[in-house]
């Protein structure tokens, strides 16, 4: 029988910081199904059984192979039983029943439509479930409704929003925010972050890093008024506050969850289209694009950059890693030695790594 030669099922770690995982996935078919599952679950906020999903698909997302026997998958960490019946109907059935029962519920239907909506998570989804409410039409029509500021932006472009991002719309935004941000710090550095430093060709937003080396901070930056919808959150960070524990804990950094208005030139490739369109007025020619904006110290940028990267399961893995392998505390932006009662200063992500005693992993390799 063909095995896949080097491969050690029982020598593949449980955290997928040790291991590499690019975006080329031999088990979509599984992998979708256990992210709709584990999507679910965290409408139900149950984390538990959220991660066992997360974790299952992000260690098939691994293999290097497809998952075509029960044997293929032995020895695997992260595959309980749960995990192990879809495996097992997606096998035999070739869908899960499962998963296709929460793709049909009403509940899960509803909860992806509303936190589709910026600014809508699963509590806001929650409460709007529980009025009656079922669809996005149902709420809009619903007056009595005390919409957030983020919300009514999340409305308003809507359909420019949950249009995917892709990689050239990505680079003409990236341009439009180093030259803005140049002509305000001309030494800063701007880095493209999340999935897009991960290799992925579309984003649901696009993440950026800003820092300006040297001693110079500016918290005015944001405040310039560069952007359609921008919701600046001031920096929390407490100098020698120690890292925090929780795996899903929202960073200090001074941010901005944006919309951006990006131009495009309309292209005239069908005639038809422009005569039938009279009033060449109407015509939208820009795009509405989230954007993510994270304004790091210098010291720090390490930190950010490796958390700002993700991908979410790797970051979690590589803070789970931290505190049970290590007896050290990871978040965005430091590393704390408990033993030694430290924090490790780093210049490079390289540098993290080495702290944690791992191998490092490529931006690319980090797709878990
Ligand atoms: P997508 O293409 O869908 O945008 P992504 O991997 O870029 O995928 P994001 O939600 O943009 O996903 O997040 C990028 C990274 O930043 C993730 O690893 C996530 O853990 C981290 N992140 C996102 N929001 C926050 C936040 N509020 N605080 C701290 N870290 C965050
Ligand atoms: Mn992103
Ligand atoms: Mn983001």
């Amino acid at each position: 029988e063909p095995e896949v030669p080097s491969f050690i099922a029982s020598k593949v770690s449980q955290y997928s910081c040790q291991r590499k995982t690019t975006l080329n996935n031999y088990n979509k078919k599984f992998t979708d199904a256990f992210e709709i599952m584990a999507e679910n679950y965290e409408f139900k906020e149950n984390e538990i059984f959220c991660l066992e999903f997360l974790r299952a698909a992000s260690v098939l997302k691994f293999l290097p192979f497809p998952v075509t026997r029960m044997k293929d998958i032995q020895g695997l960490p992260c595959m309980g039983d749960r995990v192990r019946d879809v495996i097992e109907e997606i096998i035999e059935e070739g869908e899960s029943s499962r998963a296709k029962e929460v793709s049909n519920d009403e509940r899960y239907k509803s909860f992806k439509q509303f936190t589709s909506v910026f600014g809508v998570g699963v509590k806001t989804s929650e409460k709007w479930y529980r009025m009656g409410l079922r669809t996005l039409e149902e709420v809009k029509a619903d007056k009595t409704l005390k919409l957030s500021k983020m919300q009514k932006a999340g409305f308003l472009y809507y359909e420019d929003l949950i249009s995917c991002v892709s990689k050239a719309e990505a680079d003409a935004v990236s341009l439009i925010v180093k030259n803005t941000v140049c002509t305000f710090l001309p030494d800063a550095l701007v880095t493209i972050t999340g999935g897009f430093r991960r290799g992925k060709s579309t984003g649901h937003d696009i993440d950026f890093l800003i820092t300006n080396p040297g001693p110079e901070e500016d918290d005015e930056l944001l405040h310039k008024g560069l952007l359609l919808y921008c919701d600046i959150i001031e920096s929390t960070f407490v100098k020698e506050q120690l890292p925090s524990r929780k795996v899903d804990a929202m960073d200090n950094f001074q941010k901005c969850f944006a919309i951006l208005k990006l131009y495009q030139p309309r292209v005239n490739s069908n005639s038809y289209s422009t005569s039938k369109n009279f009033d060449m007025a109407e015509v939208k020619d820009w795009k509405a694009i989230r954007v993510d904006l994270v304004i790091t110290p210098f010291e720090q940028y390490a930190y950010a950059l490796l958390g700002w990267t993700g991908s979410r399961q790797f970051g979690r893995d590589l803070r789970r890693y931290a505190t049970h392998e290590k007896k050290m505390i990871l978040d965005n932006h430091a590393l704390y030695d408990r033993r030694e009662r430290i924090f490790l200063k780093a210049g490079s992500e390289e540098e993290i790594f080495t702290h944690l005693g791992l191998d490092y992993v490529e931006p690319w390799e980090r797709n878990a």
